[in-house]
């Protein structure tokens, strides 16, 4: 039987004992970094490989960076603390893992990094579908604007920041929509609440540079290397105007949640048919292949982690 396991002050223990103290200073304000991780079970293959793991903690470490955080571990410490995990829960299904390093001093009137303790914790659980629709998604424009890098860096995960996609999310299902696409402050496009965003006209892809105030996404690379390696597709980074994408051919997300998510509607504006493009369909079902392990050429990017049975 799969066990809901944490990793916690250095140690491996069951979820329910992994707990911390309300005057957590990451809890009151939101003095974290965390991932998001995809394990994807391959049954053909009998197999869990975790995706782009290595990325994901040097991205953790940059936002531990970034927050003046030390945590005693390395991305290989890293790496290998989430196979030992894995392992200990057993589970054979699609899985998201959750990396938090966070500021674990129990002190709260207190505004300053430096000199507090931080911690890491880590946790795994049964993922499949983030976003609940079939096909193509319906998106709106937030009235959120997204945090500029002079307000909050929003290059790392760093957990306070994500009220900013909290809002922006909610108001977009709370009116019926599945997603927000953000503007930075200039009206420029930046991204969705959780994912990057592209954009394809006359058979080329157009994503908007990290500076604007993206996250430097591991999907988002993933679908650029595989769009130009792969399928000989030209990739443009450049900024990106709203307009542009009511007249687009079509636009996509890209997020280890969302995985590539064609969007069918922006402000209920159909985008091209309407429906799920061509190049999205392609680049998809590309990568679903590559993150369950099954493409050769890119099976440097799955981590196999050795369960028993
Ligand atoms: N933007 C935001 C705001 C996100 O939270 C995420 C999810 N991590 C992404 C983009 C996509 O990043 P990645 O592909 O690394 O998951």
């Amino acid at each position: 039987m799969p066990q809901e396991m944490a990793f916690f002050r250095g140690n491996i223990v069951p979820i329910s004992e992994a707990k911390v103290s309300v005057m957590t200073h990451a809890l009151h304000y939101g003095t974290a970094v965390f991932e998001g991780v995809r394990g994807n079970w391959n049954e053909a293959q009998n197999k869990l490989f975790v995706f782009r793991m290595a990325e994901h903690y040097d991205r953790l470490l940059q936002g531990c960076r970034m927050m003046l955080m030390d945590i005693p571990y390395n991305t290989e410490d890293l790496c290998n603390i989430t196979i030992e995990l894995l392992q200990s829960c057993g589970y054979k299904q699609d899985l998201y893992i959750r990396p938090l390093a966070y500021k674990s001093q129990e002190l709260v009137a207190n505004l300053r990094l430096q000199d507090l303790d931080s911690d890491f914790t880590l946790m795994a659980v049964p993922f499949g579908a983030y976003i609940d629709a079939e096909g193509a998604i319906d998106c709106t424009t937030s009235s959120w604007r997204r945090i500029d890098d002079t307000i909050i860096p929003p290059r790392v995960k760093i957990s306070g920041h994500y009220v900013n996609s909290i809002l922006a999310k909610t108001e977009a299902t709370l009116a019926g929509f599945d997603e927000a696409i953000m503007l930075t402050q200039d009206g420029d496009v930046s991204e969705g609440s959780g994912e990057n965003l592209f954009m394809v006209v006359n058979g080329s892809i157009f994503t908007p540079p990290v500076a604007d105030n993206n996250l430097t996404g591991i999907t988002r690379d993933s679908a650029i290397t595989l769009a130009k390696d792969l399928l000989g597709i030209e990739v443009v980074e450049r900024r990106i105007r709203r307009s542009e994408l009511y007249l687009c051919d079509e636009v996509f997300l890209t997020g280890t949640a969302a995985h590539i998510t064609p969007v069918g509607s922006l402000d209920r504006r159909p985008i091209g048919e309407g429906g799920v493009g061509p190049i999205a369909t392609k680049l998809r079902d590309a990568y679903v292949e590559v993150i369950k392990g099954d493409n050769p050429d890119y099976i440097r990017w799955c981590t196999e982690v050795p369960l028993e049975g």
